[in-house]
């Protein structure tokens, strides 16, 4: 039997305790097994950081979610990340989105580029710009869709074309999305990963990451470097996590109804000069989005009329719209990337990106509509003067 997104939330890996009937997965919180003689593990267990049924039971489940075989839980999204890495050998070179999460970028040119590894950072929005930049020398293609704060899509399947032709390997980093609204392995990419910590956890109560693959290979490499590298989660956080997931279909349908009616009511809004989220008609890849995803997300970025100034007065208006960084929990969050996320970028280089001083980044949660509403109408009302309206 063939099941549904959100029936596999709730059931896949999920069978009942076998000793008790536990309905929900317990939290094998133990370092260690007790083996029935020697070098006899019961099941295949005999120490926690190879493997445990928690962990087991949320790897299972994600991967069901992401339409694979193959599930591996690492300590956060940045561990997730490392671990992907160690596919490659010294001498390879990757072709990344150059609008990735901060830390990807950071861990790609601060850390990576110690081992050896180059990566070229390109447009990949932009297929000709793929094109260009792909040679035999390149292993790896990273993608993130939409990206972080400015939400530009990559057309994710036209990209797997490409570096399947070139011999490339290609990893999303499907944060933004998750499972319930696009799906990469099923538009060709060879891994999908998460920060956990968002959309998955869903509660601004655990940091996390997983991938998900389709290749027994690729699940086998890195299956044994999760063993030997060992930045795993903990069975509680794995608990947290699989919890989280039971509601992402709901949760996420959630985030993105609200998202939708405040973008239209902030493109309406005089104090407002831009709105980014791909659910408006003015995305200029709307279309690419309604093909590519199932919903448009909880994520809008848009610029306040004004300066630095107006952002600052906006953010610390809000009362229900919490002044934080991250994302993807149920409750929402607000934030300015150029002086918060995205600071560590250079102001020239910020604004030619298009990340402007005035540029607000919000993470919609799932409140009651009308409140979150009056909530951005009010510190709008106060951030912006009577000469910009
Ligand atoms: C947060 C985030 C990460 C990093 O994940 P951590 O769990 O914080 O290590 C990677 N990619 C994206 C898109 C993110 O938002």
């Amino acid at each position: 039997m063939k099941y549904n997104l959100e029936t596999l939330a709730i059931h896949a890996g999920q069978d009942p305790e076998a000793m008790t009937g536990a309905v929900t997965v317990p939290i094998f919180q133990t370092s260690t097994y007790a083996q029935e003689a020697l070098g006899q593990p019961r099941l295949g267990y005999e120490y926690s950081r190879t493997n445990n049924p928690t962990r087991q039971a949320y790897e299972q489940c994600l991967a069901a979610l992401e339409g694979a075989r193959h599930g591996i839980a690492f300590a956060s999204g940045m561990a997730t990340t490392n671990n992907c890495m160690y596919l490659l050998q010294s001498g390879d070179e990757v072709l990344c989105s150059d609008d990735v999460y901060g830390g990807t970028f950071r861990f790609f040119t601060k850390v990576m580029s110690k081992f050896g590894i180059k990566v070229h950072f390109v447009n990949t929005s932009d297929l000709s710009q793929v094109e260009k930049s792909l040679h035999p020398g390149i292993k790896l293609v990273w993608l993130e869709s939409p990206t972080n704060p400015l939400l530009k899509l990559t057309d994710i399947r036209a990209v797997c074309k490409l570096a399947k032709a070139n011999g490339s390997l290609v990893v999303v980093d499907n944060t933004f999305m998750s499972p319930a609204f696009q799906r990469p392995l099923e538009l060709g990419a060879d891994i999908v990963m998460h920060s956990a910590t968002k959309y998955l956890g869903g509660h601004s109560d655990l940091v996390g990451g997983i991938m998900a693959t389709n290749s027994d290979e690729i699940n086998e490499t890195m299956r044994f470097h999760q063993n030997a590298v060992g930045a795993i989660p903990g069975p509680f956080d794995c608990w947290l996590a699989l919890r989280g997931l039971k509601t992402l279909a709901v949760r996420m349908q959630a985030h993105a109804r609200n998202a939708q009616a405040l973008a239209e009511f902030l493109e309406s809004h005089p104090a407002v000069r831009q709105v980014i989220y791909p659910g408006l008609a003015s995305h200029p890849q709307h279309a690419l989005a309604r093909t590519q995803m199932q919903g448009f997300g909880g994520m809008i970025s848009f610029e306040v009329k004004g300066g630095l100034q107006e952002a600052k007065t906006l953010v610390e208006s809000t009362k229900l719209f919490l002044l934080a960084e991250s994302l993807g929990g149920v409750e929402s969050l607000i934030e300015v990337p150029a002086t918060m996320t995205h600071a560590s970028i250079p102001r020239e280089r910020r604004l030619e990106m298009g990340i402007a001083d005035g540029l607000i980044r919000i993470s919609v949660g799932i409140e009651n509509f009308e409140d979150l509403k009056a909530d951005l109408e009010q510190a709008l009302a106060r951030a912006v003067s009577k000469t910009f309206v």
